[in-house]
C-alpha cells in the first residue's frame, strides 16, 4: 500500500481535497498531489531517507499538510511537536525523537533554533539564520511512493502531558487505517463531507482528519487557530458538514453565536467530559453532537455516542468503535461486573504497540487485557461508557479510596448545579480532604443545600468537607479541568473564609 493520496489523486483527481480559509483557495485532489510530491522531492534533495525520524514544528497551515502527506509517500516516521512549548521542553522531546531533521516555518524558525540542539534544522520559508536550510533553495528530486506494511511505525505523537511527562506514542501505518475505518462506520461517510480542522496537527485529533478525508475521498477544511466567532463563521461560509472540538471550544461557540449552522451533519466533541448543561444545549439547537472518547494512544476515536443516545443517556461516550474491544477492570486487573467502576482498558487494532523509548511507561502501560487508558469509568450493560476520571485524581481521605468521579456525579444530578470538579487537599487529620468547586445554574443555590443532597446520597467519608461555588471552572487549552489551579482556588476560598469568621 502507498501512501493514502497516491491512491486517492489516481481514483479521483478532480474532487475537492482542500479548502485553505486564510487564503481562501481550493484544492483538487490532483492538485494537493503534486504539491506533496514538490514538498517530498524537497525532503529527498535534503537527505532524507526512508525511516528517517523528521520533527515537525510548524504552524496548521497548507505546507504542514503536505508534509504529513509527504511523510507518508517518503516512508518517513513524522514527528509532529507543540509550538507552544518552551524551547526547553521542545528540546528534549526533540532529544527523545532521534531527529533526522526538524522542520519548521517563518513563524516558529527562532523556536526551532533555540530548541534544536545538534539537530539540522530546515524551513519551508526563507530562512533568517545561516545554520537553517532553506527547503525553496533545493531542487525537488523524483519520488518514488514508498510500499507500506501495516506494521510500519508512521507517526510519532507525544501526549498532552496531563499526568507527567508527555510520551511518545508511535502509531503504525495499521493503526490508523483502523482508527479512520472504525471512525466512518460510526460518523458515517457523505460523499459532500468537508472536515473543518480546529485542533492543531501536534495532536491526533488534529491528524486525524486529515489522513482521513484521503482515504474517504473528502475534504478538509483548514484552519490556523481556534476563534470561536470564526469558527463558527467557517461553519457555515464554507458548508462544513463534520467539525471536531473540545468542549470550551463548543461552549463559547454557542455562547458568541447562539446555535451553529444547519450544514453540520456531526460535531465531534471529545478530549475532556463534556458538560450536561452543554449536551441539552444542542438538544434544544438541534446540534447534531457526538460525544467521543479516545487518546494518543489510540489514534484517536475508541467511543463515539450518536446524538439521540447522547440526549437519552446523559453523560455517555456511547458504545466502543468497531473492532474496540473495552474491558473495565479492578486494581487486580480482574474485569468487574456492568454498571461497576474501574480502570478502562482498551484493545484492538487501533492502539499502539507502545511508546518510544521509554521501557518503563511501557511495562506500566500494557496489561492481560490491553492498554490501560488510566481513565475511571463503567460500561452499561448495553455497553454504554461513562468516563468519570483519571486514576491520579483519586483521593486518599483517612485512609479511604475516594474517587473524585463519583462525587461530581452527585453533585451534577443536582438540578441547580451545571459543573463541579472535586479534588483533595492536603489535610492535617485527614491526609486528605475531599473539596468541591461548583458552578451553580442559579445564584439562589446554597451551600447548606448543596451539603444536604450530598449527606442523602454519598457515604460519610466521601462527603465533601469544603464546598466553594464559582462562575466557571479553571480548564487547559484541551479543555480539561486543572486541577492544580481548582485546588488552588479552593484553599485561596478556605483561607478567605476563616479570616472573616
Ligand atoms: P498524558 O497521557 O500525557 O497524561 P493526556 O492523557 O491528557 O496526557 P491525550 O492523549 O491528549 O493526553 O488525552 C487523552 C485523555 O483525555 C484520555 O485518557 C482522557 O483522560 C481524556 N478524555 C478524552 N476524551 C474524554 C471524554 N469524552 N471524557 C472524559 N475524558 C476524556
Ligand atoms: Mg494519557
Amino acid at each position: 500500500m502507498n501512501d493514502w493520496l497516491t491512491h486517492r489523486a489516481a481514483s479521483t483527481p478532480d474532487d475537492l481535497a482542500l479548502i485553505d480559509t486564510d487564503s481562501d483557495t481550493r484544492w483538487s485532489y490532483s492538485g494537493l498531489d503534486a504539491a506533496v510530491d514538490e514538498t517530498a522531492g524537497r525532503l529527498a534533495a535534503l537527505g532524507i531517507e526512508p525511516g528517517d525520524h523528521v520533527g515537525m514544528l510548524m504552524s496548521t497551515q497548507l505546507l504542514s499538510v503536505c508534509l504529513l502527506h509527504a511523510a507518508q509517500r517518503l516512508g518517513l516516521r513524522l514527528v509532529p511537536l507543540n509550538d507552544r512549548l518552551t524551547p526547553s521542553e521542545l528540546g528534549d522531546q526533540i532529544d527523545h525523537s532521534d531527529l533526522s531533521m526538524l522542520v519548521c516555518g517563518a513563524d516558529t524558525e527562532q523556536l526551532a533554533v533555540e530548541s534544536a540542539a545538534a539537530t539540522p534544522v530546515a524551513s519551508i520559508d526563507e530562512p533568517q539564520w545561516e545554520e537553517v536550510q532553506s527547503f525553496r533553495a533545493v531542487e525537488p528530486e523524483p519520488v518514488e511512493p514508498i510500499d507500506w506494511a501495516f506494521d510500519d511505525p508512521q507517526l510519532m505523537v507525544f501526549t498532552s502531558g496531563s499526568t507527567g511527562e508527555p510520551k511518545a506514542v508511535v502509531l503504525t501505518m495499521g493503526n490508523l487505517l483502523a482508527s479512520a475505518a472504525a471512525s466512518a462506520f460510526r460518523l458515517g461517510v457523505e460523499p459532500d463531507d468537508r472536515w473543518l480542522m480546529t485542533l492543531a496537527l501536534y495532536h491526533v485529533g488534529g491528524i486525524a482528519p486529515v489522513l482521513r478525508s484521503t482515504l474517504y475521498g473528502t475534504a478538509v477544511v483548514l484552519r490556523s487557530g481556534f476563534d470561536p466567532g470564526g469558527v463558527a463563521d467557517d461553519i457555515e461560509r464554507y458548508d462544513v458538514t463534520v467539525v471536531s472540538l473540545v468542549p470550551t471550544m463548543l461552549s463559547e461557540m454557542l455562547e458568541r453565536r447562539g446555535t451553529l449552522s444547519d450544514s453540520l451533519r456531526a460535531v465531534l466533541l471529545g478530549g475532556a467530559p463534556a458538560p450536561e448543561s452543554l449536551i441539552e444545549r444542542c438538544r434544544n439547537y438541534s446540534i447534531p453532537v457526538f460525544p467521543t472518547y479516545g487518546m494518543t494512544e489510540t489514534a484517536s476515536q475508541i467511543a463515539t455516542a450518536r446524538p439521540q443516545q447522547a440526549f437519552k443517556r446523559s453523560g455517555t461516550v456511547g458504545r466502543p468503535l468497531m473492532w474496540t474491544d473495552l474491558s473495565i477492570v479492578d486494581d487486580d486487573g480482574e474485569p468487574v461486573e456492568p454498571e461497576e467502576r474501574g480502570e478502562i482498558v482498551v484493545a484492538g487494532p487501533m492502539v499502539t504497540a507502545g511508546y518510544y523509548g521509554d521501557v518503563d511507561a511501557n511495562v506500566d502501560a500494557f496489561c492481560e487485557h490491553g492498554l490501560r487508558t488510566g481513565d475511571i469509568g463503567y460500561s452499561t450493560d448495553e455497553g454504554y461508557l461513562y468516563v468519570l476520571n483519571r486514576i491520579d485524581d483519586r483521593i486518599i481521605t483517612g485512609g479511604e479510596n475516594v474517587d473524585p468521579g463519583e462525587i461530581v456525579e452527585v453533585l451534577r444530578s443536582h438540578p441547580d448545579i451545571d459543573e463541579a470538579a472535586v479534588v483533595g487537599i492536603d489535610d492535617e487529620t485527614w491526609g486528605e480532604r475531599v473539596s468541591a468547586l461548583v458552578v451553580p445554574k442559579t445564584e439562589t443555590l446554597s451551600v447548606g443545600a448543596i451539603e444536604e443532597f450530598c449527606r442523602e446520597r454519598l457515604a460519610g467519608y466521601k462527603l465533601p468537607r469544603q464546598i466553594a461555588v464559582t462562575d466557571s471552572l479553571p480548564r487547559t487549552a484541551s479543555g480539561t479541568v486543572k486541577r492544580p489551579a481548582v485546588r488552588d482556588q479552593l484553599i485561596a476560598l478556605d483561607g478567605a473564609d476563616s479570616e472573616n469568621t
